[in-house]
């Protein structure tokens, strides 16, 4: 099948030239800057810094592009924050959101009553998500997800009579979220050390993470084969009996875009059956199409207890998150009297309503099945061919439209650069000049654009790409 962007109903108008631009703007780009800097503090942020040089001023967006303030296009190569999935201005979604806040705003889901955003939501989901899968509880965002995970994982062993279970195991560089939950379940070393106090039981293992990690000569299935039997190790050293769970992102997303070999999850699967363990998918980037199936386990081949969904879920036009339940544990959850959880906007009725739209856009539209057999593989093979022998690329990994592209200083003997913070920093500088919006993780850069992209818009992002990568290097004295 055959896609072409002008058959997308995008909102109108948009008129993405400078002077049109400009006009409709309030302010300029200065006082943008200067309000900004005065009173605005940003995530996950250095403000003295970035109030010095200034923030990019975003102003409008339309499929995959964005414009800045002075009237800049660029190609979005991360959908957002990985969660545009299905491009900007889409007219559904607003639609959606505009008769949903004029029928009925909100309600609460508290004291037995619901609505049918809601309902509808729900029944859709468990259409989508595989078999098992026909219970979601809602939350804002996939912080209040994870937080949700640890609030299901304990009362389901609870109704266990499994008291003792109440450890949950992660991984070191993977990324659940900044609640103080999410935070502590994630493994990021920098975050842990700003964290006033942490969750109480939990721990983390290695990651599986072949080009950083690996010793020896280990095959990439070997060596995660070996980072999966870890997680034994962890369970027999904590005792089986105090192990509630195990979290994981199918694929680590903002540890880098880290895509564990096939040996991978059907031995942490494995393990987690075999010591009666919840084994919890972290879906907030792989659901929802990033790979080309529906939910990343599925790219796996392996079948959790508990999912983790946000970003991709309304496509971020409003906060969304939830937590989608496996029968087992829905049934233990049910039937076990008062859940003690929620958000005042659990199910929020316009973010259902968005969600809804959405998702039928990504099904009826065939957004999911066109990355699976048509433009995933494009984008895969396009930056593999572009990139091969590439003097300073170590690695690509990724499957669907995400991909993680390794900076090294010796590519064939998987050595990398001593300061790579410093030489991804040089490539997003390049990138961002070069108005392609692609993320730097370290030492490793990173693609994933809105699932709606098509094949002319991939050769541009890679061809962006490469000119950064190729401008990193020669800046580098590396050719
Ligand atoms: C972004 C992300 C989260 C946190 O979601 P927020 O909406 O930012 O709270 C959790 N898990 C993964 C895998 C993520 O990528």
């Amino acid at each position: 099948m055959s896609y072409r962007t002008e058959e997308v109903a995008y909102v109108q108008p948009a008129q993405p030239a400078a002077a049109a631009q400009a006009a409709q703007q309030q302010r300029s780009t200065a006082e943008y800057r200067a309000l900004d800097a005065a009173h605005h503090i940003h995530p996950f942020s250095d403000m003295g810094s970035l109030n010095r040089s200034g923030s990019r001023v975003i102003v409008k967006a339309q499929g995959v592009y964005l414009w800045d303030s002075d009237g800049n296009k660029i190609i979005d190569g991360m959908a957002g924050l990985w969660c545009v999935n299905v491009g900007y201005g889409r007219k559904e979604l607003a639609d959606a959101a505009y008769r949903q806040m004029q029928e009925l705003p909100f309600y609460n889901t508290f004291f037995k009553t619901t609505h049918p955003p809601v309902i509808e939501l729900s029944a859709l989901l468990a259409e989508l998500a595989p078999e098992p899968f026909n219970h979601f509880f809602y939350c804002n965002s996939g912080s209040e997800g994870n937080d949700t995970v640890l609030r299901i994982v304990h009362q389901y062993w609870a109704t266990q009579g499994k008291h003792s279970k109440k450890f949950v195991i992660s991984r070191k560089n993977g990324y659940h979220g900044s609640t103080i939950a999410g935070g502590t379940l994630g493994g990021m070393g920098y975050m842990h050390e700003q964290m006033p106090s942490k969750v109480e039981n939990i721990v983390h293992i290695d990651q599986p993470y072949f080009f950083g990690e690996a010793e020896g000569n280990l095959t990439p299935e070997e060596f995660a084969l070996a980072r999966a039997q870890q997680l034994e190790a962890k369970i027999l050293e904590i005792g089986a009996d105090n192990v509630a769970a195990f979290i994981g992102e199918p694929f680590q997303g903002a540890g880098g875009v880290i895509f564990p070999a096939s040996t991978y999850w059907p031995e942490i699967q494995r393990i987690c059956r075999k010591y009666d363990i919840l084994l919890v998918a972290d879906e907030v980037i792989g659901g929802f199409g990033r790979t080309g199936e529906w939910f990343a386990h599925q790219h796996f081949g392996f079948e959790p207890d508990l999912i983790t969904l946000a970003k991709g879920l309304t496509s971020g036009y409003v906060p969304m998150g939830a937590v989608g339940l496996h029968d087992r544990v829905a049934k233990a959850i049910i039937e076990n009297g008062d859940f003690n959880h929620g958000l005042t906007y659990s199910g929020h009725p316009v973010a259902a309503a968005v969600a809804v739209a959405n998702l039928k856009l990504l099904r009826d539209d065939k957004i999911v099945e066109r990355v699976k057999t048509d433009t995933g593989p494009y984008f895969q093979k396009k930056l593999r061919d572009t990139f091969a022998n590439h003097p300073i690329i170590g690695e690509i990994s990724g499957a669907g439209l995400v991909a993680g592209l390794q900076l090294a200083e010796d590519p064939k003997a998987r050595k990398r650069f001593a300061n790579g913070g410093e030489v991804g920093t040089i490539c997003r500088d390049f990138c961002f000049n070069g108005n392609l919006i692609m993320r730097a993780t370290g030492d490793r850069m990173l693609l994933s654009p809105p699932l709606v992209i098509n094949k002319l818009e991939i050769d541009e992002i890679v061809a962006k790409a490469k000119y950064a990568i190729d401008a990193t290097a020669q800046q580098l004295g590396i050719s």
